[in-house]
């Protein structure tokens, strides 16, 4: 399979190629040439098989050509070496729990899966990975990567401004991981990993690579969960009318990854996008102008993006068709006080407690479901990350899972380094 990109003028890709790059020369974002539909037959067996025999099934539609049949097999069983199960919370809403791997958050799916297929491709080569990150990526990232040889990761996040739980959880970890606390905000971050990647010259002297969520070895890997989440829904629903799905969106990676196994023909009647304040897609859906802005901080911080790079997947996706796009996505926005508002009412009225990040998605699905439809909402973080905010709100003591206490016995290591893109080059060099 080849990659394209989304600037339609860079020259193709393979596999190995996109994961390697990340971002294409002309700055685009690598996109499959092919979606492949998965036959009926397998849509209707996937209620009676397993996470991993689903997953297998998907893998092997993207990756399949460009990896060994038993490798690919490794690395989607060894990814999902925990579950991601459906709860129901109330009558017509179910919570996709993504939060049950290593660092608690969704994205651990995604740096599993990337970190094992780059090793897989590099063969031992040094390569360095540079991830910016506003919360959650930096854990998942430095944590899928931990220990892997060969690979050196540098974690760019805004000083003071992810909580302390996310950030032990990638400036405790020393060995192969670099964190670097950036005087500024998530987007300078960004900006600082994309400059890298564009400037010939550093990459001449060394060989680098991105994890962020435009990486293809990392959003699409996610679309395996929503095959499985269909699959467990249909079996305890009963039902057979396909459900609604809300994704809490940031960076758009995990909504694009849903949207790509809708291309594959898994059965989702629509999906909502649910934002907080940062309200840049909700703006296009109802406008058709897509306006960046600069990133507002959030009590859901790992959506604090002005820019999301994944919506250029989206519109390559449906042709640049507003609407397109608007027929099948609905969009919502929350501001902090109504997402602890919602935070409060579900707890009350069904005990469940929700993370900043999920409270979207399921308020999303409360405001905006139709009578006779069933919703899914991503549960994107345990809410023990989130513990300062969860406990203020719902005035409980919310106990911390063992896994993340764990990284708060650490001691924090991370380098101070200035938004200047020079600065950022100099520490590289030097390393
Ligand atoms: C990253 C993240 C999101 C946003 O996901 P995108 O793929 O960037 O849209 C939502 N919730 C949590 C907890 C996250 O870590």
């Amino acid at each position: 399979m080849k990659y394209y990109s989304t600037n339609h003028s860079a020259p193709l890709a393979s596999l190995k190629e996109a994961v390697v790059k990340g971002l294409a020369p002309d700055r685009g974002l690598y996109m499959p040439e092919r979606i492949e539909r998965l036959p009926q037959s397998f849509f209707n067996d996937m209620p009676g098989l397993s996470f991993q025999e689903i997953a297998n099934k998907v893998a092997e539609a993207f990756f399949g050509e460009d990896v060994e049949t038993k490798a690919l097999r490794q690395i989607v069983n060894e990814t999902l070496s925990f579950d991601c199960p459906l709860k129901k919370v109330e009558e017509g809403i179910y919570a996709l729990e993504l939060f049950h791997g290593p660092t608690l958050a969704f994205k651990d799916v995604g740096a599993r899966f990337m970190a094992r297929l780059l090793q897989y491709f590099n063969g031992g080569e040094r390569v360095n990975v540079l991830v910016a990150t506003s919360g959650d990526t930096g854990s998942a990232v430095a944590n899928g990567f931990l220990g892997v040889e060969g690979i050196h990761v540098y974690v760019l996040y805004p000083k003071g401004k992810v909580s302390a739980i996310q950030e032990c959880q990638f400036t405790t970890l020393g060995r192969n991981i670099t964190a670097i606390e950036v005087d500024g905000v998530f987007d300078d971050c960004q900006r600082l990993v994309k400059t890298a990647f564009m400037d010939e010259e550093l990459n001449s002297r060394m060989k680098l690579t991105s994890a962020n969520s435009i990486n293809v070895a990392r959003f699409l890997p996610q679309a395996f969960y929503y095959f499985n989440a269909v699959a467990r829904f249909f079996n305890e629903n009963g039902s057979t009318s396909s459900p609604v799905v809300c994704v809490p969106s940031g960076n758009f990676g995990n909504l694009c990854a849903a949207l790509f196994g809708h291309a594959m023909g898994l059965p989702v009647k629509r999906f909502i996008a649910a934002n907080n304040a940062n309200d840049i897609f909700y703006n296009y859906l109802q406008t058709g102008h897509y306006k960046p802005k600069p990133s507002r901080q959030t009590i859901a911080n790992a959506m604090d993006v002005g820019d999301p790079s994944n919506f250029a997947r989206i519109v390559e996706l449906y042709e640049g068709s507003h609407e397109r796009i608007s027929n099948l996505i609905s969009g919502a926005t929350y501001t902090d006080d109504e997402i602890r508002q919602t935070m409060r009412r579900c707890y009350e009225q069904t005990g469940y407690v929700l993370d900043p990040h999920g409270a979207c998605g399921y308020q999303a699905l409360k405001d905006l479901l139709q009578p006779g439809e069933t919703g899914i909402f991503c549960e994107t973080a345990h809410p023990a990350k989130f513990k300062d905010t969860v406990d203020q709100t719902l005035g409980i003591d919310l106990p911390i899972p063992e896994k993340l206490a764990a990284f708060m016995q650490g001691q924090k290591q991370a380098e101070p380094l200035s938004n200047n893109y020079d600065d950022f080059k100099t520490f590289l060099i030097g390393k």
